[in-house]
């Protein structure tokens, strides 16, 4: 449920309610900071008797949530969730374009390809040093190594970091080194990750796996949310259905049925669903023109030398092309590209600004 505290509600009220919620055995933490105070209480709410709550002293109203994820859902946070991480900004007006190889192959080719991106418009640069591939004899990722020249990368061209983690046990350390994780789509409902990444506090972009139902699909930030670690980003990178010509199906609906059940930004990947770089830009312009608040698109000097998924990678001088072909879409959905990392938020917006919202668990 959800308690509404009145605009001028007084600590001591504030309290009053959290201590009832605490006394019925729930735990109370704040999250976001503004306004008004909201004070979730995310559980099924049994333990906690509804009318007793609206009863009390600056209390506006008391709500259910009626959705099984809470503290993703929009009937928690109705406004947009907005973050920044290393000088680029995920969600807002601003659309953000992650790029990068799929797998770190080693250090002059990252750093080369890193700085192609910049140059290109990529807000944050993306490379895999953990790989999960289907053969186990295939390239498994540098480890380690690709994060550190991941760290290198980051230094030389001031953008944030964002790589893929599979090992729970991993995630401290994976967290030294890059801005954001990436749970990839085969470890969507790997529960264990999702709170090991939940307990870290790091920024996670979480891709939606082939065969998940965005209900499973929140119900997975919802895991990383429970341990208020708030900065979640939804990723749609293409389902699985019949067609054989392509490697996924983009699911393009994805995008507008996410952001009106959450408030967590959403990013789309048209490389992983698609497959084929010759497709990567309709489908790109379609999650533009759809909602999505940026991109991940996969991009190597040489896509026919790439150690992993070069059938589906642009080259530079086609992804500087292509985002030059997505800004008159993203104005047309009232949305901007800016040319670096530095400016991102130009509608002046604070990160997170809104609501109070505090939690509780029952
Ligand atoms: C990737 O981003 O390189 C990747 C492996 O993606 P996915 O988990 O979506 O297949
Ligand atoms: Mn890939």
């Amino acid at each position: 449920m959800i308690v509404v505290m009145k605009t001028q509600a007084t600590q001591e009220n504030i309290q009053a309610v959290l201590d009832r919620v605490e006394a019925a055995g729930c735990k109370v933490h704040p999250i976001v900071g503004a306004e008004r105070t909201v004070i979730g209480v995310i559980g099924d709410g049994t333990a906690v008797d509804r009318r007793q709550i609206g009863r009390m002293k600056d209390v506006e109203n008391v709500m259910p949530i009626t959705k099984p994820y809470k503290a993703a859902s929009r009937e928690f946070k109705p406004e947009d969730t907005i973050f920044s991480v290393g000088g680029a900004t995920i969600g807002g007006r601003q659309l953000t374009i992650m790029a990068g190889p799929c797998a770190v192959e080693g250090r002059s080719q990252l750093l080369e390809i890193a700085h192609a991106c910049k140059e290109a418009g990529a807000h944050i640069l993306r490379g895999g040093a953990y790989k999960p591939r289907t053969s186990p004899y295939s390239f498994q990722g540098l480890g380690e190594e690709g994060l550190r020249y991941l760290a290198e990368a980051r230094e030389q061209t001031g953008l944030p970091v964002i790589t893929e983690v599979m090992d729970p046990a991993l995630v401290p350390m994976v967290c030294e080194y890059v801005d954001i994780l990436q749970v990839g789509a085969r470890n969507m409902q790997n529960y264990t990750l999702l709170n090991a990444i939940g307990r870290s506090g790091h920024p996670v972009m979480l891709k939606r796996s082939m065969i998940g139902t965005t209900l499973e699909w929140l119900m997975c930030a919802e895991y990383i949310l429970s341990h208020e670690n708030n900065r979640v980003i939804l990723c749609e990178r293409g389902i699985r259905a019949n067609e054989t010509e392509t490697r996924n199906t983009f699911d393009v609906n994805a995008i507008p049925v996410a952001k009106q059940l959450s408030h967590l930004p959403i990013i789309a990947d048209p490389s992983h669903a698609t497959g084929r770089w010759e497709y990567v830009g309709a489908a790109a312009k379609a999650a533009v023109a759809a909602g999505a608040d940026g991109l991940m698109i996969e991009v190597h000097q040489q896509p026919d030398q790439a150690w992993s998924d070069g059938r589906q990678s642009l080259k530079p001088a086609k992804f500087k092309r292509l985002i030059d072909e997505l800004r008159p879409i993203a104005a047309a959905v009232g949305r901007e590209i800016s040319g670096s990392s530095q400016v991102m938020n130009l509608n002046g917006q604070q990160p997170d600004s809104g609501q109070k919202v505090m939690v509780a668990r029952v």
